[in-house]
């Protein structure tokens, strides 16, 4: 058992943690681009390529494909005219906690690839002013590809550092869609490289990124935190000790029906990891 293992192991028990290491693989999910077209005409259009899809409860975005390789979907055309969005289904959650609405300003903090920013501008109908930022030069090329494949016309993409912004900015609403282990996403066929230094150093980063948006968010103005990991230093920890000294506070999040989930901070969400959805976290905040 490696160290990750023995951390969820003294985390939530050894039994959870033997049925998360025993998760070979997870099923292919995809977003419909709301903006570009219906659920059921690209459920009919995968059917039509013999790939068949399957709806989710608390989405009506959100498909469950039938166990195929990305690259399958990557080859239709509903995947080149960016009707959907490969996206795993806990990494949806961030942007419906954030409820994005027509004319809010809204800084997608740590954007690339994109999925969440395409996300957030797709609910708020393409009417919300959204900046998306992205430190890495690579990343951020592959975020201004997707935003144009996904009609995302009016969100701006900014490369730079987040930490560098001037405080004279304010948002109205922030996503922090923080850099993490990924202690979440391992599988058996996509294990993740882990070290106790690591979790350090992304629990350093975190904590900037989450002071620097506490910053640069409005009074009364809301934050959602996530990360696809499911260490509590990484999270519920985080937020206990960074909120207090930044005038920050949970706001409940209601449960989504048929999410599977682990113990958590009160109000928080996070998502037990199975072949279906990946170990996320996702917390709601009010300033
Ligand atoms: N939200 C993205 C999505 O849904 O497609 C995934 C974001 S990924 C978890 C975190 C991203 O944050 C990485 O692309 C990383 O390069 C970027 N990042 C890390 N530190 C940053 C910083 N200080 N400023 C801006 N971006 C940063």
């Amino acid at each position: 058992m490696n160290s990750l293992f023995e951390r969820i192991s003294a985390q939530y028990g050894k039994t959870c943690a033997d049925e998360i290491a025993a998760i070979e693989r997870r099923c292919v999910t995809v977003r419909v681009n709301s903006l570009k077209a219906e659920a059921e005409e690209v459920r009919l259009a995968l059917l039509s390529a013999g790939i068949g899809a399957r709806p989710v409860g608390w989405y009506s975005s959100a498909l469950i494909l039938d166990c195929i390789d990305e690259r399958e979907v990557q080859r239709l055309p509903v995947y080149s005219e960016g009707k959907i969005y490969l996206q795993s289904l806990s990494s949806m959650l961030p942007p419906l906690c954030l409820d994005p609405q027509a004319g809010e300003s809204i800084l997608d903090m740590t954007a690339a690839p994109g999925g969440k920013t395409t996300e957030l501008y797709a609910l708020s109908g393409g009417k919300a002013l959204i900046t998306a930022c992205e430190r890495d030069k690579i990343r951020f090329e592959r975020l201004k590809f997707n935003l144009e494949r996904q009609g995302a016309s009016r969100v701006t993409p900014l490369c730079v550092d987040a930490l560098l912004l001037d405080d004279y900015f304010s948002f109205d609403k922030i996503l922090l869609d923080a850099p993490c282990t990924g202690s979440g996403t391992a599988t058996l066929g996509d294990p993740i490289e882990f070290s106790e230094n690591y979790l350090k150093k992304c629990v350093k980063k975190q904590e900037n990124l989450l002071k620097k948006a506490l910053k640069l968010l409005k009074k009364g103005g809301t934050l959602v935190y996530s990360t696809c990991s499911v260490l509590p230093e990484e999270n519920g920890e985080l937020l206990a000790r960074v909120l207090p000294e930044s005038g920050g506070r949970i706001v409940p999040l209601d449960p989504f029906e048929g999410i599977p989930t682990l113990p958590t901070a009160p109000g928080t969400i996070t998502v037990r990891p199975d072949s279906l959805y990946e170990g996320f976290f996702v917390a709601k905040i009010q300033k």
